[in-house]
């Protein structure tokens, strides 16, 4: 990285999880972003997971794809989001990815001779991974997963203090810490944050910016003793108070200098951009008027990050609409009477892996279907669609080959080059294009006729029930101009029926909503 204009900013975490570090650190991107600068952002996670792929999604949240086909972890989701822009997989990092680079470097000989250690080989292989992404881009955020203190995130630490000490001017390090507000006497406690900051001094890391995340704002006091304690000025105390709206951050950070501060440290110039857009869509979120109530029907539903990207698409719809989303988890394996669904005026069906909670999305599904409900089903959510219609519509015993492996009737089935044997990474990934027929629902929802929409799946419509299925009305008005693989159906004798092979909200944006879920809460609104 000799005399290079490419600049750094690292964000770690300390006191405790969950602090919102990747919320922080894609709106400080944003602001950016939208003052001219090329800005790409990256997470490493300290898991021995190759990637999240194969993990539950009540495990870390949802498993994030990127357009490319990266499974990446839901943090680069917010990445999206906040800033609007596609990233790559290359924008995710595990410490099972970097391992298994070097094992296996090792076993071809790529160290021929040398004892293979943390120091240098982990570290540098990071390192090279952190220098990729700032390729082609002015600003590279990198955020550190777990907390500061913890034994598997030391050597992306120990890059961080070598990239700091290497390229001082083109590197800067922002660490977020919970300050906690003690009720009984009334006071917020700095000692923690002090005592992470600690952490990270102890390992040779001086942090150049403190975000604090508090449930009520910073007094001076408080700035102060931070400041003084974890060795920052005082302008650089930043404050991330609770807000009710996470989509405030980016112009809450703005408030506060936030970019400016960072600019003046790498002698960057930036543009003098109001940010319209990013202000326009918060001030919309704050004057919407009526509100929506939309279930999103799964099985994972015990932890919320779970649909995070489908909660937060059904929000992006609901800001272009005007209106406030109330958004209810529905648990698919409780889902058992169709008056528990009567409250809602939009219902998704989710996507999923597995038998559990079949008989309740199947049971949505056909709920919506008879009462004409705005439904949108995405992934497996559209496969059960193809079913409800083909078994209560048209009295085929149709069914699901990852349910029923022997089933006679295979409307959702294999296809060739879908290999069963290795589960990490083997599903049909990322962005693939779907035409759209002129004239359809689908169409009327994208105002195009091809658009592309992110895939994670292994299983397929089977082109042998088409005819049988538009007999009795089912549309078929997208598919995959390549392949020819059903991607959308629909259901004319309702008004919104719509339901995709892909996983729309994994493209939709704060400023750039996904039209799926625009639409969604436009007949949500009408049908209320
Ligand atoms: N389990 C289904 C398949 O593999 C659906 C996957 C999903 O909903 N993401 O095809």
């Amino acid at each position: 990285m000799e005399n290079r204009a490419e600049k750094i900013v690292f964000v770690t975490g300390g006191v405790l999880s969950s602090l919102g570090k990747g919320i922080i650190a894609s709106s400080i991107a944003r602001l950016f972003k939208d003052q001219g600068l090329k800005v790409n952002m990256m997470k490493c996670d300290p898991y021995l997971n190759v990637d999240p792929g194969t993990m539950s999604p009540i495990e870390h949240g949802e498993v994030f794809v990127t357009y490319d086909g990266g499974e990446t972890d839901l943090d680069v989701g917010h990445y999206e989001r906040f800033l609007g822009q596609n990233l790559s997989k290359k924008s995710s990092l595990t410490t099972g990815r970097v391992y298994s680079n070097v094992l296996n470097r090792e076993r071809s000989g790529g160290y021929l001779g040398k004892t293979v250690q943390v120091i240098p080989h982990i570290t540098d292989e990071i390192k090279s991974k952190i220098i990729e992404n700032t390729r082609g881009y002015d600003v590279l955020f990198v955020e550190v997963g777990g907390t500061v203190g913890d034994i598997e995130s030391l050597p992306y630490l120990e890059t961080i203090r070598q990239l700091l000490t290497e390229y001082p001017e083109n590197t800067y390090l922002i660490h977020g810490a919970y300050v906690p507000y003690l009720k009984a006497s009334k006071e917020l406690k700095t000692k923690p944050a002090q005592h992470s900051v600690k952490e990270l001094l102890g390992l040779g890391i001086r942090p150049d910016m403190i975000v604090t995340r508090n449930e009520i704002a910073l007094t001076d006091k408080e700035r102060n003793k931070i400041a003084m304690f974890c060795n920052v000025q005082k302008e650089n105390v930043i404050e991330s108070v609770d807000v009710p709206s996470v989509y405030q951050i980016p112009l809450l950070m703005k408030e506060q200098d936030v970019d400016k501060i960072i600019a003046r440290h790498f002698k960057l110039v930036l543009q003098e951009n109001e940010h319209e857009k990013l202000r326009e869509t918060v001030d919309k979120l704050f004057h919407s008027e009526g509100e929506v109530n939309i279930a999103i029907v799964g099985k994972y539903t015990s932890l919320d990050d779970a649909y995070i990207s489908v909660t937060e698409a059904v929000k992006h719809g609901a800001i272009a609409n005007g209106v406030k989303a109330k958004v209810d988890l529905v648990s698919a394996q409780e889902l058992t009477d169709e008056a528990q669904l009567k409250e809602y005026d939009g219902i998704i069906v989710a996507g999923g892996f597995g038998e559990s909670g079949i008989a309740g999305k199947l049971l949505a599904i056909k709920y919506a279907r008879e009462n004409n409900v705005p439904f949108l089903g995405i992934c497996l959510g559209m496969q059960l669609s193809t079913i409800d219609f083909a078994r209560n519509v048209c009295g085929i015993a149709a069914d699901h080959q990852e349910l029923v492996p022997n089933t006679k009737e295979p409307i959702i089935h294999l296809i060739e080059g879908q290999d069963l044997s290795n589960l990490g990474g083997t599903q049909r990934l990322g962005a693939y294009e779907c035409q759209i027929t002129e004239g359809t629902l689908a169409h009327e929802v994208y105002g195009s006729t091809l658009v592309e929409e992110r895939h994670r799946h292994r299983y397929e419509f089977n082109d042998a029930y088409i005819e049988a299925l538009e007999a009795k009305g089912l549309v078929f008005s997208g598919r995959n101009p390549q392949t020819g693989l059903v991607e959308i159906i629909e259901n004319p004798a309702n008004d919104f029926f719509i339901a995709g092979q892909f996983h729309p909200e994994l493209t939709s944006k704060l400023t750039e909503p996904n039209p799926l879920f625009v639409s969604l809460v436009k007949y949500a609104k009408a049908g209320k």
